[in-house]
This record gives structure tokens, sequence and C-alpha cells, in this order.
């Protein structure tokens, strides 16, 4: 598990996104392979690897991403129809040891996911 990942290197300026949303500790760029009409990447500007590595000091940061997701997906238009995801782990699916939400919609969602 490297350190340095492709979403630190977007975080950072070094690589292009289609960046949708930035503030002073997190990110939002559109998913290079959506799964949905709306896949939208939400990461904290800290390279936390995965979810389960945040710490007692990450709450607020924790907080601020959920409060941020719910802005985005009304600035894209999602309404009240959209999913987040965070996979943790590689067993989990987590493939980019950057902690993000993943911000889903735009199509009617199943339950449960695969
Ligand atoms: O949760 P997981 O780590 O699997 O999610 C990584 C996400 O990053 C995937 O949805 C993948 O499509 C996206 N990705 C991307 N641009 C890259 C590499 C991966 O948007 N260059």
């Amino acid at each position: 598990m490297s350190e340095d990942t492709i979403f630190g290197k977007i975080a950072r300026g070094e690589m292009d996104a289609n960046i949708v949303y930035e503030d002073d500790l997190c990110l939002a760029f559109r998913d290079l392979y959506p799964a949905a009409p709306m896949h939208i990447l939400l990461i904290p500007r800290k390279p936390i690897p995965r979810l389960c590595d945040a710490v007692e000091d990450d709450k607020e940061l924790l907080g601020h991403l959920m409060l941020v997701a719910t802005k985005i997906a009304e600035q894209e238009g999602l309404g009240d129809a959209y999913r987040l995801v965070v996979n943790n782990g590689e067993k989990a699916s987590q493939s980019v040891f950057h902690l993000h939400l993943h911000i889903i919609g735009g199509r009617p969602l199943q339950w449960p996911p695969g």
C-alpha cells in the first residue's frame, strides 16, 4: 500500500481531473470509469489510506466530507436519490488507497450491491 496515490497527485494539482468541488479540506472529481450516469469521487486533501486508518482527530474532517457529499449531490441535480459508498480494504474492492467517498446516482439503484 503506497502512501502516494493517483488521488494524492490530483489533490496536489499534479494530475488533471474533472473537478466539481473543492475547499480547504477536500475536493471532488468525476470518476474516470463511471458506474452510473453520475459518479463522483470525494477525497480529503489529507492522505488517509483507508477509512479504518482514520483517527479521532479526523472526526471533523469525516463529518465535513459527509456534508460536502450532500452539497455536491444537490449541485449535480441528484435530488435525494443517491448513494455514498466507501470501499474499505482490498477485499472490499478498494483499489486506490487514499480515502474516497463514491457519490453515485442518476439511475435507479438496487440493493444490496454486489
Ligand atoms: O473504491 P475504489 O478504490 O475501488 O475506487 C476507485 C475509483 O477510482 C474507481 O471507481 C475508479 O473508476 C476510479 N479511478 C479514476 N481514475 C483513475 C483510477 C481510478 O477515476 N485514474
